[in-house]
């Protein structure tokens, strides 16, 4: 297996079918574009099974993403694709950026979920983009923009919904989408969905359960990102 990318919290190898890769996730966590820094074992089975869960509930539901089987304790198979560079927002509470960015106070509903574009790029710092910007630079074809922007809308529905009976509320996250290898004409859902990318708070007590464990110092990372995996699977087993 040849390591063909590597991530701030995962790496990804090539197998013996050219149409599959590897991807192993990390014990590693980054925030501020890599200036914090840190390593918590145990932190990729966590998200690697999270991110299992999630895929399968979300392939019932018929999104098409790039999942394809579990491999071990912190890796999976998925469909090699190109990855479109630009992360995909979802919101539905005030959080993050959103709050520097409007003033608007933490924790306050939005009236409808928000979807925003941002470029992925390390040397610009990942800057926020529009469709005219995605356009200008050539990320996405407007029929994939569209197909994206519904997906996401609908992935946030179906997770918004799950996390509930989990007794969770899912404040924000962040998704990423990818062509099909060798074609490149159908769309999926690619990378991850763990609390490193989505912000989750107990639904009753408003504790943060997710990276911003670690962003800001709240308390211990595996035991938030723990509890969300208990809770998924309790949810999934009707519990
Ligand atoms: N997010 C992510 N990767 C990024 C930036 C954001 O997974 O590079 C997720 C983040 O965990 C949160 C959501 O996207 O769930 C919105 O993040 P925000 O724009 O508020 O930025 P942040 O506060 O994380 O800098």
């Amino acid at each position: 297996m040849d390591l063909i990318y590597e991530g701030k919290a995962k790496k990804l190898f090539t197998t013996e079918n050219p149409s599959e890769l590897l991807m192993k996730f990390k014990d590693d966590a980054t925030a501020f574009n890599g200036e914090k820094k840190s390593t918590f074992a145990e932190k990729g089975r966590l998200n690697k099974t999270l991110s299992l869960h999630l895929y399968q509930l979300l392939e019932k539901e018929g999104v098409s993403t790039h999942f394809v089987r579990d491999d071990g304790p912190d890796t999976l198979i998925v469909k090699r694709v190109e990855i479109i560079p630009i992360e995909v927002v979802v919101r539905n509470i005030v959080a993050g950026s959103l709050k520097k960015r409007t003033g608007l106070p933490e924790g306050q509903r939005l009236r409808q979920p928000i979807i925003e574009f941002c470029y992925k790029s390390d040397e610009l710092g990942d800057p926020m983009v529009n469709d005219e910007h995605i356009r200008e630079l050539n990320l996405a074809r407007g029929d994939e923009l569209e197909k994206i922007k519904r997906s996401a809308l609908k992935i946030n529905r179906s997770l918004s919904a799950f996390f509930a009976k989990a007794g969770l509320t899912l404040v924000d996250f962040k998704l990423e989408y990818g062509r099909l290898f060798p074609d490149k004409h159908n769309i999926v859902l690619a990378d991850e969905i763990s609390p490193d990318t989505c912000r989750l708070w107990d639904s009753v007590t408003g504790n943060k359960l997710d990276k911003d464990r670690f962003r800001q110092d709240l308390g211990d990372l595996i035991e938030g990102y723990s509890e969300v995996l208990q809770r998924v699977e309790n949810a999934l087993a009707g519990r």
